[in-house]
């Protein structure tokens, strides 16, 4: 079955996982050892895209999907998206790190060009409600039609977190609200939550250059679901917003 990992990080962390930094090259060879056929990529918390993006292009072994990072305080930002804007597939956004919600009038012009653009948007999601949490992505796509959010490790990589966001993604109504499997290891949940919100909402990830996609692709071939579900998962969700079909 073709896969394309939705979430993969490359580049260097800072002190937060102790420096650790990784390749295009490394990513290369990981993601054909794991059977991927394409990624989307991310840098890490320094922000570097400029250093990604041209190594990407530099590089003709893999294809991967370019999400620039959003940080609103990065004083490039703006030229490097205006200069790049057909290399850019997707936004990253890191509430958590930035310490501002994605609702933050900060994030406003950036949420405008992806929608101008049809760029999905990432949204970290984690345990640190006020500013991290599922509710927010779910209000910016409920007062922008047009966006499209992934709500990253499927609201925040935490049962309880997991399976309350897949219920408030439900309730919402909302077509342009996506989830993200990325660092979720707990296969039972992530069962319950494509079964609250259908694998149609659903996207494969694996959080690489922390996790492995060996570590999270038998999570999504253990789900109780047809084959057919299991691509929308694995592959054809992606497809459609990054727009690779
Ligand atoms: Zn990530």
């Amino acid at each position: 079955m073709k896969i394309i990992d939705g979430h993969i990080h490359i580049g260097k962390w800072s002190g937060v996982f102790l420096d650790y930094a990784t390749t295009v090259s490394d990513a290369v060879k990981v993601m054909k050892d794991s059977g991927i056929d394409s990624a989307v990529a991310l840098p890490c918390d320094t922000f570097m895209n400029e250093e990604l993006l041209n190594e990407i292009k530099s590089q003709k072994e893999f294809t991967f999907h370019f999400a620039c990072w959003i940080n609103p305080d990065d004083e490039k930002l703006d030229s490097f998206i205006e200069k790049n804007l057909k290399d850019i597939k997707a936004f990253k956004i890191h509430p958590s790190f930035q310490k501002k919600r994605v609702t933050d009038k900060a994030y406003a012009k950036y949420l405008d060009i992806a929608e101008e653009n049809n760029f999905p948007v990432i949204v970290h999601c984690g345990r640190w409600q006020e500013i991290a949490g599922f509710e927010y992505p779910i209000e910016a796509a409920k007062k922008r039609k047009k966006l499209n959010v992934i709500i990253a490790h499927l609201g925040g990589d935490q049962p309880s977190l997991c399976t309350s966001c897949a219920a408030a993604v439900k309730e919402s109504g909302l077509k342009n609200v996506y989830l993200g499997t990325e660092s979720v290891r707990e296969f039972h949940f992530v069962n319950q939550v494509v079964k609250t919100v259908g694998a149609d909402r659903v996207i494969f990830g694996s959080d690489y250059n922390l996790g492995l996609p060996k570590m999270y692709i038998p999570v999504i071939e253990s789900l109780n679901i047809s084959s057919e579900e299991k691509e929308l998962i694995f592959h054809r969700n992606i497809s459609r917003l990054l727009g690779v079909e």
